[in-house]
């Protein structure tokens, strides 16, 4: 299916852009354009503008600044993956990244598109949830920080408002005995393609005892979404693997669970648990 008729603008700097969004009530923005292009031909989004931030300099990096790494919002799926500060700093926002799609897609896709897309069973807004994740959103009028936790909201949507754009995540700087780790089950099994349902677990651990945790679930219900009774069980136990399976029974308390194309209820609650304790066991063992 063809897209309906809209206008397209590729402005050449941020602020371009942002008053592109905020003279355009209407407007979406692209990066990668790996969900915004299927959702339009699908006639799901039918924006009458389209602002491709794709040519905008100085927005692909990612550094070190300080308290946090910064990744851009034209940062690309493979170069979350394999950059050297992330897999450091959050290895479950670099696993989800790995994870995301085929080789095409995670060299077209952003992180930041990921994030923004808020898709229900997206692999990066588990790790960014997990790693404790800081969005920052710019418009015309000014710049905000998000935290993860505030950022899903629900079916593709994001806590942006329609005239920002996510220029960056920033991703807390690992100290010690942290660790975090991804983990997922594909549609067609093994890790390609979108979770089934893919847990995302971050822990601290000090003098031997779990000091600090944070999961989060992915593909199980209306968004991706931190599962805070496996985190509160964990704290303060020994991390061992049979306190991890007692906290990863805690994983679907405050979550609701919802079936969908590739599960029943019962088979996603089945999941949450068994991917909340693996992500946790690989977190724990990252340490
Ligand atoms: C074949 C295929 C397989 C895929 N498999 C997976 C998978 O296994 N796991 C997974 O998680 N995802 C998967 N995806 C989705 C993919 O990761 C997308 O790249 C991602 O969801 C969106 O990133 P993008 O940069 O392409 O964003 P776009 O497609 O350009 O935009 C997506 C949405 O986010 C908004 N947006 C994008 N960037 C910004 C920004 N910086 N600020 C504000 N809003 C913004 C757009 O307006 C739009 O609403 C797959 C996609 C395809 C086509």
């Amino acid at each position: 299916m063809f897209p309906r008729q809209f206008d397209y603008v590729a402005p050449t700097s941020l602020d371009e852009a942002l008053q592109a969004l905020a003279d355009n009530p209407n407007a979406k923005v692209m990066s990668g354009g790996m969900s915004l292009i299927p959702l339009m031909k699908l006639r799901l989004f039918s924006p009458q503008l389209v602002v491709d931030i794709g040519r905008i300099p100085g927005l692909d990096g990612i550094s070190d600044d300080g308290d946090h790494i910064a990744v851009g919002a034209l940062v690309r799926h493979a170069q979350t993956a394999s950059d050297p500060l992330v897999a450091a700093n959050a290895a479950a926002l670099a696993q989800a990244a790995a994870w995301t799609g085929d080789a095409q897609v995670r060299n077209r896709g952003t992180t930041c598109g990921a994030l923004a897309h808020a898709d229900i069973a997206a692999d990066q807004p588990a790790g960014a949830l997990a790693c404790g994740a800081t969005m920052v959103a710019r418009s015309a009028s000014g710049s905000r920080e998000i935290a993860a936790a505030d950022f899903f909201v629900d079916t593709l949507t994001s806590a942006l408002n329609d005239d920002e754009i996510l220029v960056e995540v920033r991703l807390p700087k690992a100290g010690a005995g942290e660790g975090s780790a991804y983990d997922k089950l594909g549609r067609r099994g093994g890790h390609s393609d979108y979770a089934v349902a893919g847990a995302a677990a971050w822990v601290r651990k000090a003098n031997g005892t779990v000091a600090e945790a944070r999961v989060a679930l992915t593909g199980v219900g209306s968004k991706p979404t931190l599962a805070p009774a496996v985190a509160a069980a964990i704290v303060g136990t020994d991390g061992s693997a049979d306190a991890v399976v007692a906290a990863a029974e805690h994983a679907l308390e405050g979550v609701t669970v919802l079936e969908d194309l590739y599960g029943s209820e019962e088979y996603k609650a089945h999941l949450a648990k068994v991917y909340a304790r693996r992500a946790l066991t690989s977190a724990l063992d990252a340490v």
